[in-house]
């Protein structure tokens, strides 16, 4: 089996990278930065972006291991201390694959042009680079709104634990091929009107967003940010290909949303001596 490593370039990172090199070379597996079969992200969720989106063109023939030297991952879920186990696992092919979905995003020209499609695995984002973005939101063909405001924030299931969070959308479990559309501070008053709610798209249902005002848009797709001038429409839907997880030991994917935003702490004071206080 080849296999690659990426490393989120810090010490710990490095250090790890090299550990486990040796150690799955020792197991005679070959490292192949080009075609890897498998690809081992050592950092945090971040790391895991950058590499997704080095080996996004093929997904068919890819599966991802995350180790992470920070805190809990959404993608990174192996700690340090559990690289010996992970080396032998590795080893021991065939593993178990699970397949996540992930965003499709076409931006097209006005002047008809060549168009962009991006692959994301947490979101892409839209908005405009001067004042609110005006854009007009198309769903499966009809139009649904007219969106005034900062920005559009369009995830994947399991992006749903990172910006979209933020935005105060709702946390899909990774089973569901979706895509969900959240606002960024849409401007509603006697004039203006959004729907205000965060939206869940399936898969057959396509997302056409058409810029009414300003068409040079700042479009990002996980890490990265892109000036795209003279849009004439960006169309976002669930990707034909996904992202897949090697699997080595269920780590549920609710234990992971506990873990890493409620945790396991109890709470320090009991509600008798709360109402003491
Ligand atoms: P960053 O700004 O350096 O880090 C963003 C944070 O998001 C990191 O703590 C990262 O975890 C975490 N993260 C990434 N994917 C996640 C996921 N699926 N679920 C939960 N947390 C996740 O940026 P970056 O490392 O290049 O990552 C880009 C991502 O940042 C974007 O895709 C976007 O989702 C997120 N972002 C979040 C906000 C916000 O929450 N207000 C704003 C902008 C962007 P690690 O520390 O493990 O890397």
């Amino acid at each position: 089996m080849k296999f690659a490593i990426t490393s989120r370039g810090d010490q710990t990172s490095n250090a790890l990278k090299m550990k486990m090199k040796n150690y799955l070379l020792d197991f005679n597996l070959i490292f192949d930065e080009k075609e890897p079969d498998i690809v081992i992200s050592i950092g945090g969720d971040g790391t895991f972006l950058y590499a997704f989106h080095q080996y996004q063109h093929r997904l068919d023939k890819t599966a991802f291991v995350g180790v992470h030297t920070g805190h809990l991952g959404f993608y990174a879920d192996w700690v340090p201390s559990e690289i010996e186990k992970l080396v032998i696992e590795l080893a021991r092919t065939p593993f178990s694959v699970v397949e996540y979905p992930i965003l499709e995003t076409i931006v097209r020209h006005i002047d008809g042009g060549k168009e962009t499609l991006y692959l994301a695995l947490n979101e892409a984002t839209i908005r405009a680079t001067e004042g609110s973005l005006v854009i007009d939101v198309e769903i499966k063909g009809q139009k649904f709104e007219t969106f005034r405001g900062d920005g559009l924030c369009v995830s994947t299931p399991s992006g749903s634990t990172a910006y979209n969070k933020a935005l105060g959308g709702a946390i899909i479990h990774p089973s569901i091929e979706a895509i969900q559309v959240t606002e960024m501070a849409s401007i509603n008053n006697r004039v203006f009107r959004t729907i205000g709610s965060p939206l869940i798209l399936p898969a057959h249902h396509t997302l056409l967003l058409r810029p009414k005002k300003e068409t040079d848009l700042l479009v990002t797709v996980d890490h990265k940010t892109i000036l795209h001038n003279d849009v004439k429409s960006i169309q976002c839907r669930v990707a034909d290909q996904k992202v897949r997880f090697a699997r080595y030991r269920p780590f549920p994917f609710w234990n992971r949303v506990r873990d890493s935003f409620v945790g396991d702490e109890r709470p320090k004071f009991l509600p008798d001596e709360i109402n003491k206080r």
